[in-house]
């Protein structure tokens, strides 16, 4: 990809069908670069240290934060979640785009570091398909199930910080959706940087 590196940051309520799309986007953009997460979540079945996640205890997260190695962390449940630093910055360097899967405090604080980070929400159609679609995942217990529903109802709201909203209605739709906004956004860049649009990010 040509121009200024794009900096995309996904976020949505656990059963948005955020993961998935994120990993269909990849198979698109083969030279996104995607972030791997530490975190002080145990693994769930099947998840893979230093492909889904980095699994960190909690002291090693803290002393994390504590260096400065994190470009961004939050509070997600009870577990913590953060972003570290050096890759993300060192593939901007490079000029290549970068794909982030962050819930929305640690978007906010992207968007904040970096302005011209492009912000997507992902939406279920409606919170009884996300409930069943939480369920159905079968990873989480009756109780877990509903507080990430109550979350999801606050983190829905946030979505209107973002620059898009996609609903995930029919994944491929969904993900055709992602494309189309990813290249009309690399494409204004494009355009921007011809024109001598000065760039804001640090
Ligand atoms: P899960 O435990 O279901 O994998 O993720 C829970 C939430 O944490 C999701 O909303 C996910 O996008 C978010 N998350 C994953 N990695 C990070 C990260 O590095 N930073 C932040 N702020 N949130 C993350």
């Amino acid at each position: 990809m040509d121009g200024r590196p794009l900096l995309i940051v996904i976020s949505g309520p656990s059963g948005s069908g955020k993961g998935t799309l994120c990993r269909a986007l990849r198979q698109v953009f083969p030279d996104l670069a995607y972030s791997v997460s530490v975190t002080t979540r145990p693994p769930r079945p099947g998840e893979v240290d230093g492909v889904d996640y980095i699994f960190l205890t909690p002291s090693e997260f803290e002393k994390r934060v504590q260096e400065g190695k994190l470009l961004e962390w939050a509070q997600v449940y009870e577990n913590y979640y953060g972003t570290p630093r050096e890759p993300v910055e060192r593939w901007l360097e490079e000029g290549r785009d970068v794909l982030l899967e962050l819930d929305v405090q640690g978007a906010l604080q992207v968007k904040k570091l970096y302005p011209e980070a492009l912000l997507i929400f992902i939406v279920p159609p409606s919170i009884e398909e996300l409930g069943a679609r939480i369920a159905k995942r079968g990873t989480d217990t009756k109780e877990v199930i509903k507080k990430r529903l109550s979350c999801a109802k606050e983190e829905i709201k946030a979505a209107a910080k973002y620059d898009y909203v996609v609903v995930n209605d029919h994944q491929e739709e969904a993900l055709k959706k992602l494309v189309e906004i990813i290249s009309m956004e690399k494409m204004r860049r494009q355009n921007e940087e011809g024109s001598g649009h000065a760039t804001t990010q640090p």
